[in-house]
């Protein structure tokens, strides 16, 4: 404890910067005053007319130093909720822990925050250092040194269009530099999800981390697991869906943070075309991103984790479990062990359970089935999914587009393809046929595994 408190004390005092802040003009910042939201605008002036100060703060006025558009706009000011409330018309004081304000214009909410106090070393906080209440106001200089690195503790001042910057996180920021502000090893063990921040930000900006901020981080991995899961997924999820997804599961494999995570993964990449599999999965995540496109995060952890998935599903069906059954033992599994680590809500292992168990479906559909499996909620993201399988040669890509085909069709498109692969089977068909032999369900499936099958699946009893 009394050790805790000396770190944080020296840690505090390099946070202090030396000579006060920098005000920047447009000139050192180059900040496009018509990129910024004109709701934040709005509300640091509201806040300004009232004799308050009130700035632009963190990851927008980062992004928008170096080009990046950013994705939400974060207020700070001196002002605390109760007064900042009644200058709007639509605004609500969220959160219990430490209360802060959302401005909401139309579909634009403004979060607003009263500048915050750090670490004080009185804070009531786990045995390994993390903080668990974090509620006192503070000055502008102790916010700035509240937040995690160099880079997103920069305050933007719409109407002089000016960057305060007390922590020189404008040269860091030119200099492609990920600095924590304070003592690297106190500051992790207070939050441990920066340690994700860190690698996200190197990856956003292709940037560096600073050797005395990496330097922990192989160390205080495993402090990871003591963080509450919906943050840890939240983070997590932040880091795949940044634009760089494989830069940073490089990362987290290399400082050892999927071993707290995603353990399964290092055994995935282990695996023959494990690793090509999720390369190809996260690029076309990156592509999404990129295009503005969402993502679901069900789809993200069902291709991260399949190639597990499908090496379970094998190996069960060689010990003669049958087919269907087989592969959801295999889903099972890799989700409960999933589950010791980075927990997955519900809801998601709902919708991955849901597409992995498809997959077995999309080989060997029936004329009714096909239906079926179109009515299903997931049935768009399981076509998908059979798209990267295809990709990765592990399905036959002429199978995978006829249902990509289908699931873009409209109704009558899909009656017109349905009959037709009906047509062309009328001898094969097997509903209300007995079970096809083993023998006969492998001969089929090499033949579809070769690519010398007509564009269609082939039929099943297995529905
Ligand atoms: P993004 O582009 O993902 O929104 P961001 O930097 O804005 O990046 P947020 O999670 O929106 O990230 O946080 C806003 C700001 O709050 C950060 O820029 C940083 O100043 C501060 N902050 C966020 N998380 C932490 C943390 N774990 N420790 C210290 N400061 C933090
Ligand atoms: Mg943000």
């Amino acid at each position: 404890m009394l050790k805790q408190t000396i770190k944080t004390f020296v840690s505090r005092l390099f946070a202090t910067p030396p000579s006060g802040p920098v005000r920047l003009s447009y000139d050192k910042h180059g900040i496009d005053r018509r990129l910024v939201s004109r709701h934040a605008i709005k509300v640091c002036e509201v806040l300004n007319q009232q004799g308050f100060d009130a700035y632009i703060v963190g990851g927008a006025v980062r992004d928008l130093i170096v080009g990046l558009q950013p994705k939400d706009f974060d207020v700070a000011t001196n002002a605390t909720p109760n007064q900042i409330r009644p200058l709007f018309r639509r605004a609500r004081i969220i959160g219990r822990r430490f209360q802060l304000v959302h401005v909401v214009f139309g579909q634009e909410i403004i979060e607003t925050s009263t500048f915050r106090a750090p670490a004080s070393g009185t804070q009531e906080t786990d045995e390994h250092g993390r903080i668990l209440r974090d509620n006192e106001f503070g000055t502008h200089e102790e916010d700035a040194a509240r937040r995690d690195f160099t880079i997103n503790a920069l305050y933007y001042d719409p109407l002089k269009e000016e960057v305060i910057d007390f922590h020189q996180g404008v040269a860091d920021l030119k200099n492609r530099v990920i600095r924590m502000i304070g003592d690297p090893d106190t500051r992790y063990r207070e939050d441990p999800v920066r340690m994700l921040r860190a690698l996200r930000f190197q990856a956003k900006l292709s940037a560096r981390i600073d050797p005395a901020t990496e330097a922990p981080i192989t160390r205080l991995a495993n402090l990871i697991e003591h963080v509450p899961d919906s943050r840890l997924f939240d983070e997590t999820l932040k880091l795949l869906t940044c634009g760089h997804a494989m830069d940073c599961l490089r990362e987290l494999r290399r400082s050892g943070l999927t071993k707290s995570l995603i353990p399964l993964i290092d055994r995935i990449f282990a695996e023959d075309g494990g690793e090509a599999f999720v390369e190809i999965a996260l690029s076309r995540t990156d592509a999404r991103i990129r295009a503005g496109k969402p993502i679901s995060p069900s789809f993200l952890f069902a291709a991260l984790l399949w190639r597990l998935v499908q090496k379970r599903w094998v190996k069960l069906m060689a010990q003669d479990v049958q087919r269907n059954e087989a592969l959801i033992r295999a889903a099972d599994s890799v989700i409960e062990e999933q589950m010791h680590n980075l927990a997955i809500q519900r809801r998601h292992q709902a919708d991955m359970r849901e597409i992995w168990l498809m997959q077995a479906r999309f080989e060997r559909a029936t004329v009714r089935s096909i239906w079926r499996m179109m009515e299903q909620p997931r049935f768009r993201a399981s076509v998908d999914f059979l798209q990267l399988r295809a990709e990765s040669r592990e399905v036959d890509s002429v199978l995978a587009q006829w249902w990509m085909d289908l699931a873009n069709s409209g109704d009558e498109r899909r009656s017109e393809m349905i009959d037709a692969w009906q047509a062309g089977h009328t001898g094969a068909r097997r509903i209300g046929a007995g079970n096809p032999s083993r023998k006969r369900r492998r001969r089929r499936k090499s033949s579809s595994d070769t690519g010398d099958q007509a564009p269609y699946p082939a039929s099943d009893q297995s529905d």
